[in-house]
């Protein structure tokens, strides 16, 4: 799932009632409590230029964090959502 947003929308995506119903749950650990399921959603923020960002949300704990993919295969992982 790739949808285009501005940053203000993707606040809007994450903080709003529906943000994580329906998604899809992948095999991740969580930084916070090390389940090993969470819920992700890929979205691309402003311009392709922009590297594709994936929420995640644990399972287990709801502990929220993203990870940011750029070209060449580095990824950087951000603990927190803000
Ligand atoms: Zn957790």
């Amino acid at each position: 799932m790739r949808t285009h947003l501005k940053r203000k929308e993707v606040d809007d995506v994450l903080g709003g009632k529906e943000a994580w119903a329906n998604v899809d749950k992948i095999d991740t650990a969580c930084p916070k409590c090390d389940f090993r399921k969470a819920y992700f959603r890929q979205l691309q923020i402003r311009s392709a230029d922009e590297p594709m960002t994936t929420f995640y949300k644990c399972c287990e704990c709801a502990h929220q964090w993203r990870e940011c993919n750029f070209a060449l295969g580095v990824r950087y992982r951000f603990y927190r959502i803000q």
